[in-house]
C-alpha cells in the first residue's frame, strides 16, 4: 500500500484554550507534500478521550496516515493512548521491554520510579513503540484493520522532531510513503501576490498538473510548482512537466525572480558577493536595524560593517549615494549600500544607493505600509537593489508592491 493522504491531530487542551501555539502540525505538514503526500486536515483537539477517539476514527477512515502529537505524558489528562486503544477495542498492557527502559531512565537520575509513568510503557497488540531519545514518552506506530497508519508522537518539539526524522520517516518510507515529487520554488520580489496571480492566470487552476501555487511571505512572493511521480504516463513525465511550466512562468515573471527554493536574502546576496569576491559595508538610516536583520547571519564574512543610524536627521541632507560612497571609502569595503526611509502618508519611502567598482546606482521606492512592516519591506527593496547591482541586471522596471520610480544609474 502507498500512503498518499494524511491528517494531523494536535492534541492538548492547552492548544484549544490558546495557552500553547501549535507549531508541531506546521512542522510536520511541511515534510509531507515534497514526499507526495497530501495533507487533508490539521485539527487541534482537547484532552477528552471521547473527542480523541472520534477524531482518530474519522481521520483513519478518510486518510492513509494520521499523525498525532501530544497527550503521551504520564498524567491523567494525557489520553492519546487510551483513545487509540478504545477506537481499536484493544486493551493496553505494560510492555516489559519498555518498562525496563523507562525504569532505567529514572534509576540513572536516582529518582524513585513514579507509578504514573508506567502507562508510558503501554502497548496494544496493533502498536509498535517509537523510541524517544529525549524524553520518557515513546511513540506508537499503529496499523489499523482498515489499513491506515497512526503515528502518535509526544508534544514537546525537541522530542517529537527527532523521533519523526530518525524513526518515523524511515519506517513510513519502508511501508510506501507517497511518491517522489518534483518541486521547484521561485522567489519573487517587487511584485504583489495578486499581480502574480493575475499573470499566472489558468496556471493556478486547482486541477492543473503540475500544481502551481503562490504564497505571500515576509521576504516576497513564492511561486511553487510541483508534480507527484504517480506512474500515470498519460499526463507525462513530471520532471519535464515542471520544467515546461517553470519556463513559462519565467517568461511571465522572470524579472522578479531573485532566488529559488528556500534561499534567504542574506544567502542570495552572499553568493552574489562571493562570485565577485567583494565585501560589503552597509549604512541604514531610520530602518532600526531592519536591513541588518534581513541580511542576518547569511552574509557571513562578506559583511564588513553594518551601521544602523536611528535618526533620519543623521543624513544631514547627504544623498544616499554619497553616504554609500563614504561608507565604502571609510571601511575599505568593495561595495557600499546605503538605505534611508521616511514616512510618506501611511506608507514608507525608501532611498537606496549602491556604490562600487561598477558605478553608483540609486533608486527610490515607496513601499506599502508604515511602521515595522514598512521598514521590513524597505529593507527588502534595498536588498533587491543591491542584488540587481551585483548580478549586473537593470533594476527600475520593478514595482515595489505596486508603485515605484525609475532608477537612476550612473557609471563612474
Ligand atoms: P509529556 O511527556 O512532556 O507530557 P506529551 O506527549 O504529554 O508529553 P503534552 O503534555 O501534550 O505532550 O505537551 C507537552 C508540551 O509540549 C507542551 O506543554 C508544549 O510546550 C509542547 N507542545 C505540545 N503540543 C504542541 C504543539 N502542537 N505544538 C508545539 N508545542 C507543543
Ligand atoms: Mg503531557
Amino acid at each position: 500500500m502507498t500512503i498518499r493522504t494524511a491528517e494531523l491531530l494536535s492534541i492538548g487542551t492547552e492548544l484549544t484554550v490558546g495557552e500553547t501555539r501549535d507549531t508541531n502540525s506546521g512542522d510536520l505538514a511541511r515534510e509531507l507534500p515534497g514526499r507526495g503526500v497530501i495533507v487533508r486536515r490539521i485539527v487541534a483537539l482537547p484532552d477528552d478521550v471521547d473527542v480523541l477517539r472520534e477524531a482518530f476514527t474519522a481521520a483513519t477512515e478518510r486518510s492513509d496516515l494520521v499523525v498525532s502529537t501530544g497527550g503521551l505524558g504520564p498524567t491523567p489528562d494525557d489520553l492519546t493512548r487510551e483513545a487509540i486503544a478504545a477506537m481499536l477495542g484493544e486493551r493496553p498492557s505494560v510492555d516489559p521491554g519498555l518498562e525496563r527502559w523507562l525504569r532505567g531512565l529514572f534509576e540513572r537520575r536516582r529518582i524513585p520510579f513514579p507509578e504514573a509513568n508506567r502507562k508510558q510503557a503501554w502497548l496494544i497488540p496493533s502498536a509498535e513503540a517509537i523510541p524517544n531519545s529525549n524524553g520518557t514518552a515513546p511513540g506508537w506506530l499503529v496499523r489499523t484493520p482498515g489499513g491506515s497508519v497512526i503515528v502518535a508522537l509526544p508534544g514537546p518539539p525537541r522530542e517529537m522532531i527527532p523521533m519523526w526524522r530518525d524513526h518515523v520517516l524511515p519506517a513510513l518510507e519502508a511501508k510506501g510513503l507517497g511518491a517522489a515529487a518534483t518541486v521547484r520554488i521561485l522567489r519573487l520580489a517587487g511584485i504583489g501576490e495578486s499581480v502574480v496571480a493575475a499573470r499566472l492566470g489558468s496556471l493556478l487552476d486547482p486541477a492543473a498538473r503540475p500544481a502551481v501555487a503562490t504564497y505571500a511571505r515576509a521576504e516576497g512572493v513564492d511561486v511553487r510548482i510541483s508534480a507527484v511521480h504517480d506512474g500515470d504516463d498519460a499526463t507525462g513525465d513530471p520532471e519535464a512537466l515542471v520544467g515546461d511550466v517553470e519556463r513559462r512562468i519565467l517568461e511571465l515573471l522572470g524579472e522578479h525572480v531573485w532566488a529559488r527554493g528556500r534561499t534567504t536574502w542574506g544567502e542570495a546576496l552572499a553568493v552574489a558577493l562571493e562570485r565577485r569576491a567583494w565585501r560589503l559595508a552597509v549604512v541604514e538610516i531610520g530602518l532600526r536595524g531592519a536591513l541588518g536583520t534581513l541580511l542576518g547571519e547569511g552574509l557571513g564574512e562578506r559583511l564588513l560593517e553594518d551601521d544602523a543610524l536611528a535618526d533620519p536627521a543623521a543624513r544631514r541632507g547627504a544623498s544616499v549615494a554619497s553616504l554609500a560612497a563614504e561608507r565604502r571609502r571609510a571601511t575599505g569595503a568593495d561595495v557600499g549600500l546605503a538605505a534611508a526611509v521616511r514616512a510618506r502618508g501611511d506608507d514608507t519611502a525608501v532611498s537606496v544607493a549602491v556604490d562600487g567598482p561598477i558605478g553608483t546606482r540609486s533608486e527610490r521606492r515607496v513601499v506599502f505600509m508604515g511602521g515595522p512592516i514598512g521598514r521590513g519591506r524597505a529593507a527588502i527593496a534595498a536588498a533587491d537593489v543591491l542584488l540587481a547591482y551585483l548580478e549586473g541586471r537593470p533594476a527600475g522596471k520593478r514595482t515595489a508592491h505596486g508603485r515605484s520610480r525609475p532608477a537612476t544609474v550612473s557609471r563612474t
